[in-house]
């Protein structure tokens, strides 16, 4: 069922499940989930009661909509690489290529150019990151892995295996940094627990203001 709460969009999904709960799609649509058989009005008073949780989420993923939109690959637009804001040239090149904080495409580029070269400079910069940090903290792994991941910048199985979404490659450096961190220290501990957080905070003291940073930004994960 498709409403409206003032200004926002909402769109109200059944299934069989004994509570309602909403979250913001990218776009600023509410997605509410509803038990089966709960009526308009019902959602509605939902709704209402949480209108300060919807209030200040609503802005927040409009900011991250508008900043998402302000990224793109024509002439004078701007692109994100290693948390710099680079301006972006397009014409006159037949390769992208990067100078300081200015970026040239070929004619006819498109964000998805530009996602094709974040993913082969994330396969070096990764690599080579990961591996340096691995031997320094004296940690084993047995395989890493550059992925496209949009719901996670990395993770680690039980067995060893590590991915690296190359979407951190927009990200500021220390943020990479932090990311190559936590998932090395997961070889030490599977879980989140005090004792994992106490690792991490022993190679990077200021690691929450890296973890912030990504949570705030996880939006980037959408953008190409
Ligand atoms: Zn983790």
């Amino acid at each position: 069922m498709d409403m409206n709460f003032g200004d926002i969009p909402v769109k109200v999904t059944y299934s069989r499940r004994r509570t309602l709960s909403m979250k913001f799609d990218v776009t600023g649509t509410l997605m509410v989930n509803a038990p089966l058989r709960v009526s308009e009005a019902e959602v509605r008073s939902f709704l209402n009661e949480k209108s300060r949780w919807i209030r200040t989420n609503y802005v927040k993923v409009m900011d991250k909509a508008e900043k998402a939109r302000s990224l793109s690959v024509e002439e004078g637009g701007r692109v994100l690489y290693l948390g710099e804001e680079l301006s972006v040239h397009v014409g006159g090149t037949h390769r992208i290529f990067k100078i300081g904080n200015e970026i040239s495409f070929p004619e006819g580029s498109s964000m998805e150019s530009y996602a094709s070269w974040l993913k082969s400079r994330a396969k070096e910069y990764l690599t080579v990151k990961f591996r340096n940090r691995a031997y320094e903290m004296g940690i084993t792994y047995r395989e890493l892995r550059i992925t496209g991941a949009k719901s996670k910048w990395g993770s680690c199985s039980e067995t060893g295996k590590i991915t690296l979404s190359w979407h951190l490659m927009m990200c500021p450096e220390e943020c990479i940094e932090y990311v190559v961190i936590h998932e090395l220290c997961h070889r030490l501990y599977m879980d989140h627990s005090k004792e994992f957080w106490a690792e991490v905070e022993k190679r990077m003291p200021d690691y929450k203001k890296h973890k912030k940073w990504l949570d705030d930004n996880s939006y980037l994960m959408d953008v190409v």
